[in-house]
């Protein structure tokens, strides 16, 4: 029969000793690849006759690749973010966009969302990666974040002034076609002189604001440090409030009816912790407030307050655009399971950035992105930086790399 066997898209069959879907760990499975998506998940088998066999090994784990729900792909992870920032051209920023996400997808992080742009280079590189899945990530991104004038991160060009120019700027990010509206509610560490304990915003205009996008269709990631901000973020209705540190100027004060709030209220965060071995934070005060941060971090686990992971990468040296598995090894830190880490890195983090059950699992109809580790990071989440391969949309992608293990300060609670 003329054009028989066309269309037929031949099953990719990844094999390894142990199988993370994103919440259930299980021994001696296969996962099913066709045209991109998961198939299926089932107790390792004879393999259909048309099928590519790839066994990784008995002592390989396999797990969706990594999301990070909150990156800043045009920082180039340096001392001089801001500088660089003030004086790149969009051309340079896009090309730093590029490396950024390259370097990502080779230590297994697949999913991106993007918080921090400049001149909207992050939309034209979504759509770039989309094409071409080898290069980098899948992109969720926000376009310049919205800010007060002369309020944190100001340099990236999201400042607003007024209803008006609130309309105007969210008006125009649902036009460029964001996946997302980042606002700053609190200060940040990155803005010389800016508090990320003071709340930027008035209480009544941060929620005039999350309506204003909620009224676009889209969602609202807002940042908040400070226990006002985070205040603000939950009764303005946010989808997802970033960081949750509690920061003051100089310490880190709890909040324990706000944190009751936010359980009850259903809310999602997205903690950043993470620090490449061999870096401490140089902003603000960080490594001074970091074992409070951690502390207040290990408290949030009995409030039962639903967690994602995002690393904040490209803002600092200690955090570079890969440094999502060192954000995972934090988190074990402050009390964490490996698997509730890996669950935050994975499924949950999926669902903060709205493709829940499509990335951050591997089950029938997600998308093929698989990360491949030595070792169970289900038990060890070292694991994760000792990388075998990483596949997106069933496409292999990265080979081997081994990076060292996080190195824990000893000041850490
Ligand atoms: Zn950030």
């Amino acid at each position: 029969m003329a054009g028989s066997g066309a269309g037929v898209v031949p099953v990719l069959v990844l094999r390894a000793g142990v199988v993370f879907d994103g919440e259930v760990r299980r021994s001696g499975a296969d996962v099913l690849v066709e045209a991109g998506r998961v198939v299926a998940v089932e107790d390792s088998a004879p393999p259909p006759s048309d099928a590519e066999l790839v066994d990784l090994g008995a002592g390989v784990t396999l797990l969706p690749g990594l999301v990070d729900a909150h990156q800043h792909l045009v920082m180039n992870a340096s001392l001089d973010v801001v500088d660089f920032l003030e004086q790149a051209s969009d051309d340079e920023l896009a090309a730093q966009g590029r490396l950024a996400a390259a370097t990502a997808l080779a230590a297994g992080v697949t999913t991106v969302r993007d918080l921090g742009d400049r001149g909207y280079v992050t939309l034209a590189l979504r759509d770039e990666l989309a094409a071409d899945p080898a290069a980098g990530p899948r992109l969720l991104v926000s376009g310049p974040p919205l800010t007060t004038v002369g309020g944190h991160c100001w340099f990236l060009g999201g400042e607003v002034d007024g209803v008006e120019q609130m309309r105007a700027s969210v008006a125009e990010r649902a036009d460029r076609g964001v996946d997302v509206v980042k606002v700053f509610a609190t200060g940040g560490n990155l803005t010389p002189g800016s508090d990320p304990g003071a709340a930027q915003f008035a209480p009544g205009e941060l929620s005039a604001l999350v309506a204003e996008v909620h009224r676009h269709g889209l969602p609202v990631a807002v940042h908040a440090h400070g226990r006002d901000g985070i205040a603000a973020a939950l009764s303005a209705g946010a989808d997802t409030i970033e960081h949750f540190s509690f920061m003051t100027a100089d310490s880190v004060v709890g909040d324990d009816a706000l944190v009751d709030a936010v359980v009850a209220a259903g809310m999602r965060v997205v903690l950043t912790p993470g620090s490449a071995p061999g870096q401490s934070p140089p902003l603000g005060n960080i490594r001074a407030q970091l074992p409070l941060i951690l502390a207040l971090q290990r408290s949030l686990i009995e409030t039962g307050v639903w967690v994602a992971l995002g690393s904040d990468g490209g803002v600092a040296p200690n955090k570079p655009h890969d440094v999502m598995p060192y954000a995972v090894a934090m988190t074990t830190w402050t009390g964490r399971s490996p698997t509730d880490a890996l669950t935050a890195a994975t499924a949950r983090a999926g669902e903060a950035v709205g493709l829940g059950g499509e990335v951050g699992v591997l089950r029938p109809g997600a998308a093929a992105d698989v990360l491949a580790v030595n070792g169970d990071p289900t038990v060890d989440v070292d694991a994760l930086v000792d990388v075998v391969a990483v596949y997106r949309a069933g496409q292999r992608v990265a080979g081997a790399m081994r990076r060292p293990p996080a190195v824990r300060p000893p000041n850490l609670p």
